[in-house]
């Protein structure tokens, strides 16, 4: 699959978090001729494992789900709902969305919103509360609900179809991560042939955006003695927003993690990132200032601690219905990943206890 089909069939797939079915399908079918072992945890992650010449296990991690809603109240013909992850509520009125029934059917709708003819002059003013809002499939009235089979606790996505723009734009709404789960898919067909000299685990991780779950569980159980988590991160390039607070950039290459609110990556770790992006001429930024959590946050946590780092696609309007990626970042995050991956044996970095 070539890399525009790739990016978008992704960010195209019904992922919210604790629903992820239907994106690991599609990464198991992209994966599994590149792979010796494939499954899936209690907690949904899809690990994969390309079988090495060490028993040392190394971790790239990237998150399957996406922030999307859930139904939590049927209101006659109206549908209430609340967030999976976290949205900015205000962008949500006039969104087209799609409920998916316990049957698998997608159903439309729409976040209603009063018209402005009917709004006083005041009441334009104030943003919605999402507890104001709710999701209209065209039904007047609660059986023609019931009709669609439509339930409390479906999952939802704001429905929006990724499109390329010229060669190097994609416009999508979940490259918050599936940007990373591409790179994830990239790296694994490019070492189809070669033998590492480690365990090699790549995990699709769910529920990154209720609080970093699916890490959790991965970490501890595939155990690794180095991890790294591949993100579609904050980038901002608004003008109204002052450069010391935009976190990264569009166009600028790969972005490494020095610190977020989750982690301090090892400095030792960004120092070979560093090294590795300048030995192999790859354009990076810094991720700044201390914004995000990512799963790196956890996974250097578990079972006595894991030397972790982070590098990320810079993606504009995360969390929001639409991002926008250019392809010759994510090509650049694929290189910089692979990179790493091949010179990390001969760091030393790859110890659970360091020689002092
Ligand atoms: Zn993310």
């Amino acid at each position: 699959m070539n890399v525009k089909e790739l990016l978008t069939n992704l960010s195209n797939a019904f992922g919210p978090a604790g629903f992820e079915d239907e994106v690991r399908e599609l990464i198991q079918s992209l994966v599994k001729d590149f792979v010796d072992e494939i499954y899936e945890d209690t907690s949904g992650n899809l690990i994969t494992l390309k079988k090495g010449t060490s028993s040392t296990k190394v971790m790239v991690d990237a998150h399957m789900d996406e922030v999307g809603l859930i139904i939590s109240h049927i209101h006659g013909p109206f549908l209430r709902f609340q967030m999976l992850g976290g949205w900015d509520a205000r962008l949500l009125p006039g969104q087209k969305v799609l409920i998916r029934t316990r049957s698998g059917n997608k159903i439309p709708g729409v976040i209603a919103t009063i018209p402005p003819h009917i709004q006083s002059a005041e009441e334009m003013k104030k943003a919605f509360d999402v507890s104001d809002l709710y999701i209209d499939v065209g039904a007047t009235s609660e059986e023609e609900v019931n009709a669609k089979a439509i339930s409390v606790g479906d999952p939802v996505i704001v429905h929006s179809f990724a499109e390329v723009v010229g060669d190097d734009i994609v416009i999508g709404k979940a490259f918050d991560d599936r940007a990373g789960c591409a790179v994830l898919v990239k790296i694994l067909e490019r070492l189809k042939n070669s033998r590492l000299p480690y365990d090699l685990y790549a995990v699709f991780a769910t529920g990154e955006e209720l609080g970093l779950r699916g890490a959790k569980t991965s970490a501890y159980n595939v155990d690794p003695d180095f991890a790294i988590s591949v993100e579609g991160t904050i980038a901002v390039d608004n003008p109204n927003i002052p450069p010391h607070k935009q976190p990264s950039h569009i166009d600028k290459g790969p972005v490494i993690t020095i610190i977020d609110k989750s982690i301090v990556v090892n400095q030792r770790v960004v120092m070979f990132f560093e090294e590795v992006a300048r030995r192999n001429s790859i354009p990076f930024q810094y991720k700044t200032p201390i914004f995000g959590s990512t799963n790196a946050g956890v996974i250097h946590l578990e079972r006595g601690g894991t030397l972790s780092g982070v590098i990320a696609v810079p993606a504009r309007y995360i969390h929001s219905p639409l991002s926008i990626i250019k392809i010759s970042d994510f090509e650049n995050t694929v290189e910089l990943l692979h990179n790493i991956l091949v010179e990390l044996p001969a760091t030393g970095l790859l110890k659970k206890k360091l020689r002092l």
